[in-house]
């Protein structure tokens, strides 16, 4: 067992390759790496959506279908276009549409921040806890292909919002010391270390996923965010570009705050990780709330499957 400050890690050689359980210290999460199972090759080459579809995102329709918050119309800033969403889960829960266009090649920093930047605003006058995500592609759990955020704020903090925000303080308790600055001290030699000091880019060591890759910001509210707006889309673009190149399109991202301006002990980070490329059966139902956040959004609810079951004792077993 190798005992490092923020993370424990047990080594175990096999004939297969190197099977290595991680933990993390503040939050309690695990995971198993496994690189001998890339031999596998489980993605899937990139998989061609039909580019000329529409959709209820596209400009055509963006100002026709889409809802309108309560005291009527959209926010719009360059191409975005942002309003509440239809089906919330979050009692704030809006979406941003980035591109004019259904299916871009690529984004601009402009494009992106200006999305960014809308969706960051609103969430900037709200009472609680926030996060702005992104589900990108079917297969990250994206119902609408046409590219888009959605910010989230909340009473609670989700699962994983809640862990670090009090992991965080209670590391400020003990020890005097932000662990979002102990983080980037350790981390800055590490191999895992990619670019960046303000808003500060590293791999994370015990992901929550594929690739895992975080930004530590020096801000821990969306009111605080809009300096560094830029910034993070810069890094931003140049990590969905690095997944590229590494073959994989989709991912998911939260950027997770805390729920005042200036926390002594928190700062602000996102979360990116890729997922399968898109496939001709790839619309998946795990998505950030799922995968970055740890709190499942579920659909049915459970005290409506047992009157399901008796209801169809009529139907014959198999
Ligand atoms: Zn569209």
């Amino acid at each position: 067992m190798v005992l490092t400050p923020y993370f424990s890690s047990q080594v175990i050689p096999r004939k297969e390759g190197v099977l290595e359980y991680r933990q993390e210290t503040i939050s309690g999460f695990s995971c198993r790496i496994s690189p001998g199972r890339l031999k596998r090759c489980i993605d899937q080459p990139q998989f061609d959506l039909p580019s000329g579809e529409k959709c209820p995102f596209c400009r055509e329709t963006v100002f026709h279908e889409t809802p309108e918050f309560p005291g009527g119309g959209r926010v719009t800033r360059g191409e975005s276009v942002t309003f509440p969403n239809l089906y919330p889960f979050a009692r704030w829960h809006t979406v941003t549409v980035i591109t004019h266009e259904h299916l871009p090649a690529t984004f601009s920093r402009s494009q992106v921040t200006d999305a960014v930047l809308a969706a960051t605003d609103l969430l900037s006058d709200r009472e609680g806890y926030s996060s702005l995500n992104w589900n990108y592609l079917p297969s990250a759990g994206a119902s609408v292909v046409h590219p888009h955020l959605q910010a989230l704020c909340d009473d609670r903090p989700s699962f994983v919002q809640g862990i670090y925000l009090s992991g965080a303080k209670e590391y400020y308790r003990r020890n005097g010391r932000r662990y979002a600055d102990c983080i980037k001290q350790w981390e800055q030699s590490s191999p895992r270390y990619l670019f960046g000091e303000e808003v500060f880019w590293s791999a994370q060591p015990v992901p929550l996923g594929e690739r895992e890759i975080r930004a530590i910001l020096p801000v821990s509210h969306p009111s605080e965010f809009g300096p560094y707006a830029e910034l993070f889309v810069s890094g931003l673009l140049r990590i969905i570009r690095l997944y590229r190149e590494l073959g994989t399109y989709a991912f998911n991202m939260s950027l997770i705050f805390d729920k005042k301006p200036s926390s002594p002990s928190f700062n602000a980070f996102c979360s990116v990780i890729s997922r399968i490329n898109p496939n001709r059966s790839s619309t998946s139902d795990s998505a950030f709330m799922e995968r970055i956040h740890r709190e499942p959004v579920i659909l049915t609810l459970p005290e409506d499957i047992g009157p399901y079951l008796k209801d169809s004792m009529s139907v014959p077993d198999w």
